[in-house]
Parts: structure tokens; sequence; C-alpha cells
């Protein structure tokens, strides 16, 4: 059952790996299927080693569908999401280092690099601390998501979400590629912010951006 999105999820696990948001098992991915039936990764494996068979199907409720692994320890959390947002179909749960240093020292991630607008839809904040595995950390991610595909969990991580997993694997590497930048930027100086409309400037040029998009209406980047 599922088996082509059970290897997309995999594959997805290997890349977080890839891009330094996670070490050995950290972190977890889930799917929302068309039919209603989530799936998610198993509670601490190492995505390299994980097979189709090993990646959880459950109902909304968290009754087993389909695997006999311990699901994700995130499970109620991550349900609480998929209830809350009926728009989002993939959650992404990473470890990411920088994104999630920024939440150690303020409460928001600016989007003052076009790359975060681009990919996160703005502005991303930090939420207070909760504790991972509870459904508290499913609770502050839904207050503190809003427009945005994704929030830094204070002390803890990152949750990025999609309508699809490619969305959410987007939000998570080019967060983590603008916290390196902006940490460094910080390290040396002040930042110059982008202003509300470059920002959402940047957040509409995206929307054109990859194969099967229409080209970049004119008017959107000033020119005739
Ligand atoms: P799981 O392997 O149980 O999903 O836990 C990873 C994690 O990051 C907990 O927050
Ligand atoms: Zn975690």
């Amino acid at each position: 059952m599922f088996e082509n999105e059970k290897r997309e999820i995999i594959k997805g696990g290997i890349k977080l790996d890839r891009y330094g948001l996670v070490s050995l098992a950290g972190g977890n991915l889930s799917m929302r299927m068309s039919t209603g039936e989530i799936l998610i990764t198993p509670s601490g494996m190492i995505y390299e080693e994980m097979v189709e068979d090993d990646v959880v199907v459950m109902d909304i409720n968290r009754n087993i569908i389909e695997g006999t692994r311990k699901p994700s320890s995130d499970t109620d959390g991550i349900l609480y999401i998929f209830k809350e947002r009926p728009d989002i179909k993939a959650i992404i749960h990473t470890h990411q280092p920088y994104a999630t240093a920024i939440s150690l020292i303020q409460d928001e991630f600016r989007a003052d690099l076009t790359t975060l607008a681009n990919s996160c839809r703005g502005h991303v904040k930090c939420t207070p601390y909760s504790s991972p595995a509870s459904l508290e950390m499913g609770k502050m991610t839904v207050k503190y998501l809003g427009e945005s595909l994704a929030v830094i969990l204070g002390h803890h991580g990152v949750m990025t979400v999609g309508d699809s997993l490619k969305q959410a694997l987007n939000a998570a590497v080019y967060l983590e590629e603008c916290a390196k930048g902006y940490l460094a930027a910080r390290a040396c100086g002040e930042i110059r912010p982008l202003t509300d409309a470059q920002i959402r400037q940047n957040i509409e040029i995206y929307k054109f951006v990859g194969q099967g998009k229409q080209d970049i209406p004119k008017e959107l980047l000033g020119e005739k």
C-alpha cells in the first residue's frame, strides 16, 4: 500500500541527512494521502537503512492501518497539525543546527533574504519551548505557522509543511541555507532589512519559478 509514497518519504529522509538537517535518526517525515491516510516514519531509525515496510500507515486518529514499526514519537503533534490544517499534505521535522540556533536568541527569523521569502513565504517564527513528542509541539506549530511554510521550534528544531513533500523539503533546505548566511552576517554587524513590499514581491515571483510554470509577469519585476 502506497509503495511509491513510502519510497518518496525514505528518499526525503536521506536528503535531510545529505543536506545536514539531521544526524542519524533525528527528525521525521510524514505525508497525507488523498484518501486521508497518514504515512509516517518509524521512531529512531536511520533513513539510509529504512525500507518501505518500515514506514507506518495510520488514520488521522492514530489507528495503525499497515506496518509493525513503532511510529515517530512526534506522532501526536504531527496528527494535530494534519487535523487542524487540511491544506497541509506533508510535514518534515528536522534538527537543522543553524535555523535552530536562531531560536536560542530571538523570536523570529525575518525574511531579509530573498530565498527565505521564496521558500518559506515570509518571516519564520520561533516558538516557545515545547517538549519533543508532546501534543504541545503540534499546537505550537499550528499557532505560529500562519501563512508560512516553516516554524522554528524553540530549543529543539524545525517543522516545515507543504502541499507536497517536495515543498516541505524545499522550505527546510533553503531555511538552513538562509540561517547560515544570516548568522554569519549577524556575527559581523547590523542586518539590512528588505521592505515588506520586497518580501511580498519575492513570494509572488517564486510562484512562477520551476518547470511547468508560466513566465514571470514583467509587472512583478517592475518592468514593462
Ligand atoms: P522520532 O525518530 O521518534 O521521530 O524522533 C525524532 C525526533 O526528532 C523527535 O523530536
Ligand atoms: Zn526532534
